[in-house]
Formats: C-alpha cells, structure tokens, sequence
C-alpha cells in the first residue's frame, strides 16, 4: 500500500500508546483518516487501589499490546508490512507502561524495517486538534489539562512549544480525581464528577480561586483540593453543590489565567483544548465563550481523541514525517522518559510537584 508513495497525506502509521493506564493501537493516515483503533482501559484493575499502580498498569500493558497490535492491523485489512512508520509514546508517563509500548514498537519496526517515531505522549495531545480539524494551523493557543498536566502552550509549529504556564502543584485531572474520591464517586473521577455538578449549585459553596489575579502565569490547584476536603468535613453542603462549586472554582481559573496570557502575548488566531479534562463540557464551553470574546476560532478534539488515545499518537508520526519526509527513524537505543517537557527551555516554576 502506502509504503512506496512519498506523499505525506498518503502515509500510513501505527502508533502505539501505553503511558498510563489506557492500553491503545491505531492506524492513522496523513490525509487524517483513522483507519482503525482499538482501546482497552485499566479501570475495572486499578479501580480498588483508587488511582493508577504503576506495577499493574504495567502488567496489563504487557499482556494487552501485541494481541492488539495484531487485531488492529486486522481490523485495518493491512499486514504491518503497509505501514510506512510505527510511532511509539516514549514518555513523558508511568516508565513500566511507556518501556513496554516503545520495545513493542521497536521490535515491530527492526522486524518490518521500517522507521521508529519516539513520539512526545504530550506532542500527542498538544497536536491531536489538528487531526480533528484540518483548518487549524499554526500558531494557536493551546490549553493542555490533563491527569498529570496543566499547561499553556503557544503552539508554533511540529515539535515548536513555548510554555507561557504550568502548574505549581497538581494537575486539574488530579484535582478532580482527588475531588471524586473525597465524594466517594470512586475512579476514575472527573466523569463522575461532572455528573454530579447537574444536580448542584456552582455558587453554593465558598471555594478558593488559588492564583486567580496572580502577577506570575501559572497554576495551582492543591488549595483548592484541600478546601472541597474541609467543605465536605463541615458536613454543611450536599455533595452535588461541593462537586459543582469546585468545577466552577477550577473554570474561573482556567479563564483567568488563560486571559492573563491573551493578554501578555501577540494574538493567537485559535485556541484549542486537549488532553482529558477537555472532556468535560462546562469547560469546554467556558473556552469557547472565551474565544469568542477574542474573537478567536476555537477547537477541542472530540472526547474520544481527549483522552489517551493512539490516534494521536500515530497522528503526532504523521505530523513529524510531513514535515520532514526523509525522516529515517529514531535510533532502536532511544530510551524511555518518565519526564519529557515539550518546551526544554522553559524554566522551572516554584512549588513543589511540578510535573513538567
Ligand atoms: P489524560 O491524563 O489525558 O488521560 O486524562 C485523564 C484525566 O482527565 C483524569 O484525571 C480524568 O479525571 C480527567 N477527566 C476525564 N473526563 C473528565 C471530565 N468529563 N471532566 C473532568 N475531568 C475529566
Ligand atoms: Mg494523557
């Protein structure tokens, strides 16, 4: 098939993803067709431990990634011999998972002999928007909230990231899923939080803004999580009105930091959401009343490319070989990467926890 063809809309590539507790495979064209996709999820293992170990997750990864290799490319009618390029999360995520999804990859392609992609799990998501909506280009403003992230990125081209903030401390996925978990909603917790704030009144509970109006750009959400903690303790507020408080507390956040950055920057034509937390639809349309106060375009993939997912690591492959077509692989030595910021250059913020 598209092996022979130098055109970078007709590649053909499988990514592989494994950095957390989402086991996944996908085939992905360069004209952004996902050809075929498969996702097993860990919840039902980790669930009982009320967040991701690290070990299982691992194991599961093991078990899970080469009789799913093999269905995808089953499903796609292909052998891996019509693949142009096997791309492979090689960090930044749980070490255990991210080595056992980057051999798989390396071993596919040494036996295929063809081109490894060591893909940025991060650059996955920071470029996923651009599979969803082919008129996104760059530059564009991107909010990354995730299970381990929470960032503002100036997206300026493949593998072209600026950092303007991160958080201090933990994550907004984290947040939320420390939030479920106060509220007894179990794992994972965002979904269930959302839900819940339905049936609550955003305004109910007194909550803190953490950095709301803050000098320096970033994030924080530790104050927060602690706060929902001695709500819930007081015994005085319903668990829907705590849940619903603390979304809206975390979304008056996202605005205001983000605003600070409209602000601070020359003007960003988009601004695009990504990673899990995009999920969540009052987030969702909080960004998209924001953009168009700024007259801004605005994009966020669709739930099933915001969570982990391999399409956008196939996808963040096909990115890396359009732009540079004669690309001959990452070497097969390429080492795995608990941490991997997108922007190097960025400089470490105070606090600790600071996850990149
Ligand atoms: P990721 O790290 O990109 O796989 O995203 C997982 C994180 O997204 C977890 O912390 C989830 O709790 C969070 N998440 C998923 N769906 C939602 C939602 N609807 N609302 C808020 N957070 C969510
Ligand atoms: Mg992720």
């Amino acid at each position: 098939m598209g092996s022979t063809q130098n055109n970078s809309e007709a590649r053909i590539i499988l990514g592989i993803e494994s950095s957390c507790d989402e086991t996944a495979v996908a085939i992905v064209t360069g004209d952004r067709t996902i050809v075929a996709q498969r996702i097993a999820s860990q919840e039902a293992e980790h669930a009982p431990y009320g967040g991701v170990v690290p070990e299982i997750a691992a194991r599961a990864h093991a078990q899970r990634l080469a009789p799913m290799i093999e269905a995808v490319l089953a499903d796609a009618g292909m052998a891996v011999g019509d693949v142009d390029a096997i791309a492979a999360t090689a960090g930044p995520g749980l070490i255990g998972g991210v080595m056992v999804g980057l051999v798989s990859g390396k071993a596919l392609a040494m036996a295929a002999d063809k081109p490894l992609i060591a893909v940025n799990h991060l650059e996955g998501h920071a470029l996923s928007p651009r599979l969803a909506d082919r008129e996104l280009g760059f530059p564009y403003l991107l909010l990354l909230v995730s299970g381990g992230h929470c960032q503002i990125l100036s997206v300026e081209g493949v593998g072209q990231y600026r950092r303007l903030a991160t958080t201090i401390d933990d994550a907004l996925g984290e947040a939320f899923d420390k939030t479920a978990k106060i509220l007894g909603l179990g794992y994972p917790g965002g979904p269930a939080v959302e839900q819940l704030t339905r049936q609550g009144d955003p305004k109910a509970v007194p909550l803190p803004r953490p950095l709301k109006g803050s000098k320096e750009p970033h994030f924080s959400f530790a104050g927060l999580k602690s706060a929902v903690m001695r709500a819930y303790e007081s015994g005085e507020h319903a668990p829907a009105d705590i849940a619903a408080s603390f979304q809206q507390a975390a979304i008056d956040c996202l605005i205001d930091r983000l605003s600070k950055a409209l602000r601070e920057n020359p003007p960003f034509p988009a601004l695009v959401v990504a990673g899990g937390v995009a999920a969540n639809q009052s987030v969702r349309g909080a960004l998209e009343s924001l953009a168009d106060t700024h007259t801004m375009r605005f994009t966020a993939p669709p739930l099933a490319l915001c969570t982990d997912n391999a399409a956008m690591i196939a996808w963040a492959g096909c990115e890396r070989l359009a732009m540079e077509p004669d690309f001959a692989g990452d070497p097969l030595d390429i080492k795995a990467r608990p941490r991997w910021p997108l922007d190097p250059e960025a400089e470490a913020v105070r606090g600790a926890g600071v996850k990149a």
